[in-house]
């Protein structure tokens, strides 16, 4: 068959996030803790209202930059907490916000940095735009150094990227250290790109963006994982003007726009209260902190629901697939990273399956 792929595909089809899902696809039951979204459903009211929505008819397009009375509601809880560069884009997901960030502000050959663990899409979506990849290692405690983070910025650099808590550690960046990189994107005049799609979820402390302290910087995120409506592609970005009128074309030459009956049920999401998820998914981090056997190696998360323990013995994908003949899914740190020696579990599953799959990772040392 001729070669009709484009070469960046190749990264895609070839990424041990697919090996695994295969791997794991010939199980029958199997003890799940791969898998990065909520177990509860969506809010009842939510729900209600984007079968509202339906039956009056939104079903339209929405304008690219997204439904006007949640832009609105959005900014004015931005302005509530000071947020200076609150111009507003309802995008599909953050995965959709990154997309239109990204292609916004990186030409080809342009550097990007990225905190190692970092979330799969990032180098993915580098990799289609051409854009170069700079890793920075934050093992073992995973925060990010703004020092490291500045000696890395060339005169290439046009952006880096800060998830906080992170995906797959659920580790939550120090306020001193979010403070400092803020100002070093202004300093350097780059953009610090910030995925927060988990700050809802975080345990310990409260939530710091670093849009507080920057001019630059774009904060990307969505309900999917705080509403569990990740099948919605509700998400929306925020920062400076001129970079959301900038992805607000591109939207509308990609996308167009979210979901219309999603962006009218997100009016009512915003201000609805997840508090009792928060402490549900709080309860499941100190019962696996405490249950793990004392073998395994791990940084305390603050956030989101991953743990991210070093593997005990061999290479974190021996240690999966040893993990799935066992019956239990888990994620290698190689899906999420340039080094393979941990391994990603997620704790947004029922207690018995949680039990069930720390039983089995006890059992494997
Ligand atoms: N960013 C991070 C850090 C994630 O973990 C995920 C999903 O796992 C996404 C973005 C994608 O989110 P969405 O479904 O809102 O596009």
């Amino acid at each position: 068959m001729p070669t009709t792929l484009a070469d960046r595909t190749v990264p895609f089809l070839t990424s041990q996030f697919q090996r695994i899902f295969e791997l794991s696809r010939q199980l029958k039951q199997p003890v799940n803790l791969g898998v990065g979204q909520p177990h509860f459903d969506v809010p009842d009211e939510i729900k209600s209202e984007a079968i509202r929505a339906i039956q009056q008819g939104m079903n339209g397009y929405t304008l690219p930059s997204g439904n006007g009375d949640l832009r609105q509601l959005i900014k004015t809880s931005l302005d509530k907490q000071n947020e200076k560069n609150n111009d507003v884009i309802i995008a599909c997901g953050t995965l959709g916000a990154l997309t239109l960030a990204m292609q916004a502000i990186l030409n080809p050959d342009d550097e990007l940095l990225i905190l190692d663990p970092y979330f799969v899409a990032y180098p993915q979506l580098a990799g289609l735009l051409g854009a170069k990849v700079t890793y920075i290692s934050t093992y073992p405690h995973f925060q990010p150094d703004p020092d490291q983070v500045a000696r890395a910025i060339t005169s290439k650099t046009k952006a880096f990227i800060l998830c906080s808590p992170g995906n797959p550690t659920g580790v939550v960046a120090e306020p001193a250290r979010v403070k400092a990189l803020a100002e070093l994107a202004d300093i350097r005049g780059i953009w610090l790109i910030s995925d927060e799609i988990y700050s809802t979820f975080i345990y310990d402390q409260t939530h710091i963006s670093p849009a507080k302290y920057a001019e630059h910087v774009i904060v990307c995120s969505s309900f999917s994982k705080t509403h569990a409506l990740t099948g919605w592609r509700l998400g929306y970005a925020y920062g400076p003007a001129p970079l959301i009128r900038a992805m607000i074309a591109i939207q509308q030459a990609t996308f167009v726009c979210a979901p219309s009956m999603a962006q009218a049920a997100g009016m009512i999401a915003w201000d609805y209260a997840m508090d009792k998820y928060k402490k549900e998914y709080q309860t499941k981090r100190d019962w696996v902190l405490a249950n793990l056997n004392p073998r395994y190696e791990v940084t305390k998360p603050g956030g989101a629901f991953y743990v991210f323990p070093k593997c005990p013995a061999g290479s974190a994908t021996q240690f999966s697939e040893k993990a799935i003949q066992n019956n239990l899914v888990i994620m290698p740190g190689n899906v999420f990273s340039q080094q393979d020696t941990h391994f990603r579990i997620s704790y947004a599953v029922d207690d018995t399956t949680l039990q069930r799959g720390v039983e089995i990772l006890n059992s494997m040392v």
